[in-house]
């Protein structure tokens, strides 16, 4: 996907990262550009009604959605030690909040499998906890198989549901996000919706001018 030419609209003249403007943007002007399936969009970008994950246009409602986000190599060091990767995910962690359409059902979907995302969590830290105590109750096979549910059920939930019901970060850095699963439909509205002129500033009228 990354090697995929990135597709800079209208408003970004130059391209990149260096044409973002400075400042507070004016409402319904935002930066928005395609990066292969990908959206790349400004943080607090006044996104359209069109719900992000199916493209519906009816009954929108809106998540407040703060993205997270931090190099993936940071998980190699879980080899390391728990606490240093913990330290470091923080230290290197970039966040971004967007305001996203959601229609009734994709809205619905999210919340369940953050939920079930929540719940897989939970049961990784009680089952860690149990499998020791099997352990060490000389309960080997029980403690064998409260570990793997522990372990596995987080990525089940993650692959099976959670990837499916929400959309995730690729990058994030200091202006932009660039999210996955965005529905082409809504790509397409957001591209065309950061395309909309700017509102010219206020300019203060030159000496001895006399307002009309
Ligand atoms: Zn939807």
């Amino acid at each position: 996907m990354s090697d995929q030419p990135v597709v800079f609209p209208r408003n970004a003249p130059g391209g990149g990262f260096m044409a973002l403007p400075a400042g507070p943007q004016q409402p319904g002007a935002f930066w928005a550009a395609s990066s292969g399936e990908d959206l790349m969009v400004e943080k607090g970008a006044p996104l359209p009604e069109v719900c992000v994950k199916c493209g519906r246009t009816d009954g929108i409602e809106r998540r407040n959605q703060n993205f997270s986000w931090f190099p993936p190599w940071i998980y190699a060091l879980l080899l390391v030690n728990l606490l240093v990767m913990a330290v470091v995910s923080t230290v290197l962690r970039k966040q971004g909040r967007l305001w996203l359409p959601l229609c009734h059902d994709c809205a619905r979907r999210w919340r369940k499998a953050n939920l079930v995302q929540g719940l897989t969590i939970a049961w990784l830290i009680v089952g860690l906890i149990t499998c020791i105590v099997f352990f060490a109750s000389e309960l080997p096979i029980l403690g064998l198989l409260t570990m793997v549910s522990a372990l596995v059920s987080p990525f089940l939930s993650g692959f099976l549901l959670h990837r499916k019901a929400t959309l995730r970060p690729r990058t994030i850095d200091d202006r932009v996000i660039t999210l996955q699963g965005v529905h082409p439909d809504a790509k397409a509205a957001i591209l065309t919706a950061s395309q909309q002129p700017r509102l010219p500033s206020p300019v203060a009228p030159p000496p001895g001018t006399i307002a009309q």
